[in-house]
């Protein structure tokens, strides 16, 4: 199944498609995620993006939704995807979908996580990532904390954060996607493919919604 991930910074986007990607055996495209790697790697995207990633605006079109295209001509994706931060506006949208049409392939569901903006900032704020396994933790919700402070429950190494993780970034990535997501929601609203979660409690809940509603729709 092919699916899209919208929703706020720190809506949980990322945790919940991890779940999903292993459940399915289907590729995670997260396109901040692609960003960080090439600024990680030093890379020409990466060189160019860096300070865009960094202020928390948004990476340009021709950018964003050539590298989409890229990657999801790659073989892996026929079995199914799930697009994580893109599209992020209506632009995106249609970039997508002439994408979609040209590779023969269709979004099954766009998935919209809802999460109240104080959550939203405690698990940006909070977020700690361990750097050899990905485990994310936070240490700020209450749920999801390292057992030691600092360390990777499993790999017993001290936990990184995101550079784009503080408040400043946070405003400006929230306030960003109250004003061009609208329309991006109101398009899968109106195909009739939306559907929508509450993100407020712990991941394990929003995975056991995501998958008795999809579920039921397949039943
Ligand atoms: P995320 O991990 O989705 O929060 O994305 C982190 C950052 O990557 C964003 O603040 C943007 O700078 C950039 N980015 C990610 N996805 C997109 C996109 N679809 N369009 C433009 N910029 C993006």
């Amino acid at each position: 199944m092919n699916f899209i991930f919208l929703g706020p910074p720190g809506a949980g986007k990322g945790s919940l498609a991890v779940k999903v990607a292993e459940d399915y055996k289907i590729p995670h495209i997260s396109t901040g995620d692609i960003f960080r790697a090439a600024i990680k790697n030093q890379t020409e995207l990466g060189k160019k993006v860096k300070a865009i990633i960094d202020s928390g605006a948004l990476v340009s079109d021709d950018l964003t939704c050539e590298l989409v295209k890229d990657r999801l001509s790659q073989p892996d994706t026929q079995n199914g995807f799930i697009l994580d931060g893109y599209p992020r506006h209506m632009p995106q949208v249609v970039a997508i979908e002439r994408t979609l049409e040209e590779l023969n392939l269709k979004v099954d569901y766009a998935v919209l996580l809802n999460v109240e903006y104080d959550m939203a900032l405690k698990r940006t704020l909070g977020r700690q990532i361990c750097p050899q396994c990905k485990k994310t933790y936070n240490k700020l919700t209450g749920v999801n904390a390292p057992l030691v402070d600092g360390m990777c429950n499993d790999c017993k190494i001290p936990l990184t954060v995101r550079n784009d993780d503080n408040e400043e970034t946070f405003k400006k990535g929230y306030e960003s996607y109250l004003i061009n997501c609208k329309p991006v929601i109101e398009y899968y609203r109106n195909k009739g493919i939306l559907i929508e979660l509450d993100s407020n409690g712990s991941a394990l809940d929003t995975l056991n919604e995501f998958e008795e509603i999809i579920g039921s729709k397949n039943d």
